[in-house]
């Protein structure tokens, strides 16, 4: 609240933004705020939008045990918003009391370090009061009937008798309709909507076991059971993200972080598909979200975000929640030890090599169409494949899936493939179509397609990055220099970063203007033409040079000469050449995509393709 002071004429000149100078002479004098205008200055700090009044009234229902919560929204919940649960419902006696400012059932003995439930202020009824029409109306299991009051701009009814079943219903109408001027704060109803869903979504992740209901403006938009965490999870991430996660669960030091990530080649625009809970509290923490990005940094294209829904259960006097008023900020006692469970714990899962933690990015296939997927066509029925492919599980007998590698010029067989092995997830390669990807086929008959060049990318990525780790990256000395003519920036950019670039093993010195000497060259990337080569990493140094730290600069700039070192796309490879690809995919970490965050390979399994031919 700004208080416009007098100014004398001796005092220095104040900055205000209040009345001019004259209408100071006669400056009302001191008082207290009537307390329906404090209600309505607090009621701002907490309910800012109907996406706060939203959770406000979810989470009270959650803390009064409700298995059953349905939401509506009618104009974006500005013009009304009713929450209805199945929980304890509160006694006709108390109904007063529970829309009074600091009243609380929740915070026994002022024990403000260890706060169980989601609400402990007793300041969101009587917000929701200040702000709108509410209005309560509630029966625990015991009464004979329920009971109401209302609370509108501030002012409190008499409770009356009602008619309602065991539970509460809130009803909030004209969401700021005494204070005109936070109103016009809003956005359009439809924005205000999907801010309330998104609110409902979070607390949704939260609590798995109690079924919600959302409707806006009539329209059924979240309709979700009581259901595990991996299903409610699977159910909210989306259909691509829920056919493609990983389950995290790790323990340190008291804490425990589980949940689930989404393959790397699941991504998003925004962080939109990330949802953090604190013990049993969804919140925005910066510290969580951080160690997400830093653990997905070089497994995912630069500018896209991971898909991921993770808790974090610790003692509740490690977080303090009590730094923000709408309590989805924390501060971690031991933020630093949070920070690495986390990278630690998802390093780890991201690192399991190809085909064995990670799964294939089945997620990929759409999803079959109801309306095109007919009934097995007698029609259709393809001839019976050819006995050469029978032994190789990709054609069945009645299935209409045949390879007929021999008709199609850009495709090779290999004359005599060996037999896949059950251990070898990634299967024996059978076939290089286009000499740039590589067909295999799994012991189990999943059909395996790999990006050549994506995956070798991705192996030598890893080669690199173990030899910096272990002390500096093997370096060839050429025997003649190779001079590299560039752009005056983008020589006098890679001579900057000379240093950096000899502990990766490249070796540049200056040449005249615009001219660079490369001297030696990573030894793990082979013969690579080093022209394009250093014009690539110049134009990494311009996009990332100072925006990252030494350590990502690092990584991105290797991230850039594996590319380099790889086997391209267009190179025929013989049979040993593809078997040893994907016998290393198998044991590299990450290597279910290349260093930009595509997929190096693809796996259908037969229930895959089962799906995609509408058979399931
Ligand atoms: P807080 O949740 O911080 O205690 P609120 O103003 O949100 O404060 O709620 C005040 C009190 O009203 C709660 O402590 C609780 O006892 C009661 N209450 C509110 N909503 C419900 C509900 N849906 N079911 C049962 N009790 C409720
Ligand atoms: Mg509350």
């Amino acid at each position: 609240m700004l208080i416009p002071r007098p100014a004398s004429p001796a005092a220095p000149p104040v900055l205000y933004c209040g009345p001019t100078p004259e209408s100071q002479a006669q400056v009302p004098p001191i008082r207290l705020l009537p307390e329906t205008t404090v209600n309505r200055i607090a009621a701002g700090e907490v309910i800012e939008r109907p996406a706060a009044a939203v959770k406000e009234l979810v989470e009270n229902a959650l803390d009064a045990g409700a298995t059953r919560i349905a939401v509506r929204l009618e104009g974006g919940g500005i013009e009304r918003i009713e929450v209805i649960d199945n929980g304890a419902g509160i006694p006709e006696a108390e109904l007063p009391l529970a829309v009074q400012r600091h009243a609380t059932s929740k915070l026994a003995d002022a024990q403000l370090v260890e706060i169980a439930t989601l609400g402990f202020r007793g300041e969101a009824l009587p917000s929701l009061g200040a702000a709108g029409r509410l209005t309560l109306t509630s029966r625990p299991a015991a009464a004979p009937h329920a009971a109401t009051i209302r609370v509108e701009g501030g002012a409190v009814s008499d409770v009356m008798p009602a008619a309602g079943a065991p539970g509460t219903r809130a009803e909030l109408r004209d969401l700021f309709f005494a204070t005109p001027a936070r109103r016009k704060f809003l956005k359009q109803p439809r924005t205000e909507a999907e801010h309330a869903e998104a609110a409902l979504r979070r607390l949704a992740f939260a609590a798995p076991a109690t079924a919600f209901l959302l409707e806006i403006d009539g329209r059924t938009v979240l309709d979700l059971p009581a259901q595990d965490r991996a299903a409610r999870v699977a159910a909210l991430l989306g259909a691509d993200a829920a056919a493609a996660l990983i389950a995290v669960d790790a323990a340190r030091d008291g804490m425990r972080l589980s949940g689930f990530i989404a393959n790397p080649a699941i991504t998003r625009t925004t962080t939109a598909g990330q949802s953090f809970v604190v013990n049993a509290r969804p919140v925005a923490d910066p510290v969580l979200r951080t160690a997400l990005r830093v653990a997905f940094r070089d497994v995912i294209a630069f500018g896209r975000h991971a898909v991921a829904a993770l808790y974090l259960d610790l003692p509740a006097a490690e977080v303090d929640v009590n730094v923000h008023p709408a309590k989805t900020e924390l501060r971690f006692r031991d933020a630093a030890g949070v920070r690495s469970l986390v990278i630690g714990t998802l390093g780890r899962a991201l690192a399991g090599g190809a085909g064995s933690a990670v799964p294939a990015p089945r997620a990929m296939l759409a999803p079959p169409r109801p309306s095109y997927a007919p009934s097995y066509q007698w029609g259709a029925r393809p001839p019976a494949p050819a006995s050469s492919h029978a032994g190789w599980g990709v054609a069945e007998a009645d299935g209409p899936v045949v390879l007929d590698l021999d008709a199609a010029p850009a495709a090779r067989r290999l004359p005599t493939p060996a037999p896949p092995e059950a251990d070898h997830p990634l299967g024996a390669p059978v076939a290089q179509v286009l000499d740039t990807y590589v067909i295999a086929v799994a012991a189990d008959g999943s059909l395996v397609l790999v990006d050549q060049h994506a995956a070798h990318e991705r192996l030598t990525h890893e080669a690199l990055r173990t030899q910096m780790l272990a002390g500096g990256i093997a370096r060839q000395a050429l025997l003649l220099p190779a001079i590299v003519d560039l752009p005056a920036m983008d020589a006098a950019r890679l001579l900057d970063h000379a240093a950096d670039l000899a502990q990766l093993g490249l070796e540049i010195e200056a040449f005249g203007p615009g001219a660079i000497a490369v001297r030696a060259l990573p030894a793990a990337l082979g013969a690579p033409d080093p022209a394009p080569l250093l014009r690539d990493i110049a134009d990494e140094l311009a996009e990332s040079g100072h925006a990252l730290s030494l350590d990502a600069r690092l990584d991105a700039i290797i991230a850039r000469l594996a590319c380099h070192g790889s086997i391209r796309a267009g190179r025929r490879l013989n049979a040993a050449e593809m078997d040893a690809l994907l016998r290393q995919m198998e044991a590299t970490p990450r290597a279910a995509t290349c260093s930009h965050g595509r997929p190096t390979f693809l796996r259908l399994s037969r229930a895959d393709i089962e799906t995609l031919f509408g058979r399931r």
